[in-house]
């Protein structure tokens, strides 16, 4: 074992629901009981290599057909660089196309994680076109991306659906707003857009004040909306919106590709560091 599994893996495990398609499984439904809807993405992303971009799209139809069998609710969202996006497009869309088909089949959703600036432009062009066949697909579009007022009309303008990020990536200042505030207050301009043209749209932030400001907004909305956050943390904030009657979902991630995903939870927050540093001393 190395040292990034001796330190960091006992931190992430909060944050991911185990290493294999059980495991997440349980956890959707362990989600499910507590009145919790789930995304379900299997870890991977930047895949150079044809056969193991096929073998992403494998386990993800096993993934689907596993939470249609055991009635999970929820659905699976794919970073589309697991696919092939960096490497090779035109097999990128077949694999996608797959994974769209196989949802319909099922009758679920089929989401696309927003990945770095390298690939945001591509992304959204490939979730436009899917779009336009398959109109249940959805999109995450980060607040802290100067691009996404436009990438929020042109999904919304094609009837798209939209889950709402700040944005986990580190990025250059001319792609992203520069303070946090600012980034706070471009996500409630697009969310503002949100409830006035959009429809089964995602909240996804763990920010008070942006919760707070969506539930005001939902009061004069008719559009469906519900919460999204990830697994391990703001647990009891899920519970309490669930209590007062709001649409809840958790992102859940599985699989053994875990160090991309744990550094960025772990940037955004320094009570992580402290945790990190607090299992070894
Ligand atoms: C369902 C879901 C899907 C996502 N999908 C994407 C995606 O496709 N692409 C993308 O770029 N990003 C995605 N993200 C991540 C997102 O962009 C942010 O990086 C992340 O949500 C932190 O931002 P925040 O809105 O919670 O606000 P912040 O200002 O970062 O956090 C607000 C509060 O939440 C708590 N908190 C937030 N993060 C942590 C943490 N890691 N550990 C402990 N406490 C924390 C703290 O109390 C903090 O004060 C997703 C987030 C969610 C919830």
């Amino acid at each position: 074992m190395g040292l990034k599994e001796l330190v960091v893996l006992p931190v992430a495990k909060k944050w991911i629901a185990g290493p294999d398609l059980q495991s997440a499984v349980k956890d959707a439904q362990n989600a499910n009981s507590r009145g919790i809807g789930v995304v379900v993405n299997f870890l991977g992303e930047d895949i150079t290599d044809p056969a193991a971009m096929d073998a992403q799209v494998e386990e993800y139809l096993r993934l689907q057909q596993a939470m249609a069998d055991s009635a999970v609710k929820g659905f699976v969202s794919v970073k589309l660089t697991q696919l092939g996006l960096g490497a090779d497009e035109g097999g990128m869309k077949g694999r996608l196309e797959r994974m769209i088909a196989n949802a319909e089949r099922l009758s679920q959703l089929l989401w696309i994680d927003m990945e770095g600036s390298a690939f945001t432009g591509k992304t959204v062009a490939a979730y436009l076109e899917a779009h336009q066949k398959h109109p249940g697909t959805g999109i995450a579009i980060q607040a802290y991306a100067r691009r996404s007022e436009a990438d929020v009309k042109a999904v919304l303008d094609a009837g798209g659906r939209i889950r709402l990020v700040k944005g986990a990536y580190k990025e250059p200042q001319d792609f992203v707003f520069p303070t946090k505030d600012d980034i706070r207050k471009n996500f409630d301009r697009l969310m503002v857009s949100l409830f006035e043209s959009g429809d089964g749209f995602a909240i996804a932030t763990h920010d008070s004040v942006l919760i707070d400001r969506a539930k005001a907004l939902s009061d004069s909305s008719h559009a469906s909306f519900r919460f999204e956050f990830l697994k391990g943390i703001r647990d009891e904030l899920k519970d309490e919106l669930v209590a007062s009657g709001y649409e809840v979902v958790e992102y859940l991630p599985y699989g053994g590709n875990w160090w991309a995903y744990s550094k960025r939870r772990i940037a955004e927050h320094p009570s992580n560091v402290w945790l990190l540093v607090r299992s070894v001393v």
